[in-house]
């Protein structure tokens, strides 16, 4: 096992080395996180709304948990199949006017069963560069070729579609909004591209569900595409403040996958509870769109005044504002000069992000005020002219 060691020293030598930070009670106030004792400003969330410690959840939960029990006590297909489930189900196809939805235990199994359910060997999947990591092990898993296109690249995409195009499925799956870099999906011509080439079209809207759209259904639907996308994926992890996946589209997709989905199958189902509060979460998603607007405000404001300091900072309208330092070490030094100033945001390096564009990713949520925005962005150019990232 000494390899072990010497990979780890390897790691560490390139600033590489990730740790578990140290845990701590909640923090008192929205927004923030307990770390060593302080509170601090936390962006680095993905509590988009602002719902993770929301009181008519975890009333809900509370209540679930007194009548359903702790656990669902086996997967879905056997005997953990409860009526939470069948509520849930119900209320996400009726928000996204689909057919019919499932809900998986996380985005990652979620992914995961939906690729490896949709095609096998004699397939091709062709995704985006910059797609999530859950998406690209439910790729390699499925056994399909993987054919990957450089980053929102439509011209690349069309010379693979011809390229691959005799082969018996072709699936094409993008995120909406890119976790690590916070643009989005040119979805239109996606949309073009899979009726041409008569593909599957796969949206991951982890990051765009609860943020895009009038009630928070996703950037496919704030586009109107929503009819045009076959497979509809969106995680309960980020926007709603809860834990577990949804997979919204035709009747017939979602027969499929209770029948084929591994992570569906052969996996205990969440506990009822966690399942029950997502409903309660859901509906707060539909119904309080200040906070969608409070969130699309703050993010407008605190990406323009960072690329107004002199930043660079990725292109994009949503609440992940990623700055781009390049180096590992300047992004680790980065955020320990955060950290010093009362704000958590993390150093995000390869193999997460292309190597030479180590960043800080800022998430924001609702649950900041703009006083706690407008601190960071003198705190952030503070820090920016010590380290010589902007110019005096
Ligand atoms: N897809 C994307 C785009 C994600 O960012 C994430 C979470 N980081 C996932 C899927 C996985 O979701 P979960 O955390 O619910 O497993």
């Amino acid at each position: 096992m000494q390899w072990i060691e010497k990979e780890l020293q390897l790691l560490a030598a390139d600033s590489l080395e990730r740790y578990l930070n140290k845990s701590g009670p909640v923090a008192q106030s929205p927004g923030y996180i307990s770390r060593g004792g302080r509170s601090m400003l936390n962006l680095s969330s993905n509590d988009y709304l602002g719902l993770t410690q929301h009181p008519a959840i975890i009333e809900t939960m509370r209540q679930a948990l007194l009548s359903e029990g702790a656990g669902s006590g086996a997967s879905r297909l056997v005997t953990g199949n409860r009526l939470p489930y069948d509520l849930l189900e119900g209320a996400l196809t009726e928000w996204q006017g689909c057919q019919a939805s499932l809900v998986f235990a996380n985005g990652y199994m979620a992914n995961v069963g939906v690729i490896t359910a949709l095609v096998g060997r004699e397939d091709v999947v062709f995704s985006d560069r910059l797609n999530h990591a859950s998406i690209t092990d439910g790729i390699v898993l499925s056994r399909a070729e993987h054919v990957r296109y450089r980053h929102n690249d439509m011209d690349h995409l069309r010379v693979l579609l011809h390229k691959h195009r005799d082969k018996r499925r072709k699936l094409i799956v993008t995120d909406a909004v890119f976790s690590m870099d916070g643009d989005q999906a040119p979805l239109h011509e996606l949309v073009a591209l899979k009726n041409e080439y008569e593909a599957m079209l796969m949206v991951d809207e982890a990051h765009s569900g609860g943020v895009y759209g009038l009630h928070g259904e996703g950037l496919c639907r704030q586009l109107g595409l929503q009819d045009e996308v076959d497979i509809h994926m969106g995680t309960f992890s980020k926007s709603f403040g809860m834990y577990g996946a949804y997979v919204c589209g035709s009747r017939m997709l979602i027969r499929w996958l209770v029948n084929k989905a591994r992570p569906l199958i052969f996996s205990t189902a969440l506990p009822p509870s966690v399942v029950a509060g997502t409903s309660k979460a859901l509906a707060l998603v539909q119904a309080e769109h200040w906070r969608r607007k409070k969130l699309n405000e703050a993010s407008k404001l605190f990406r323009s005044s960072l690329f107004s300091s002199g930043f660079n900072i990725a292109a994009g309208d949503s609440p992940i504002v990623p700055l781009i330092l390049g180096n590992n070490d300047t992004a680790l030094r980065f955020s320990a000069a955060l950290e010093a100033e009362g704000i958590t945001a993390t150093a995000i390096r390869p193999p997460t992000v292309p190597v030479n564009t180590a960043r800080i990713r800022f998430s924001l949520s609702a649950a900041h005020t703009d006083k706690d925005l407008a601190d960071a962005v003198s705190k952030i150019r503070l820090i920016g002219h010590q380290l010589g990232v902007l110019s005096p």
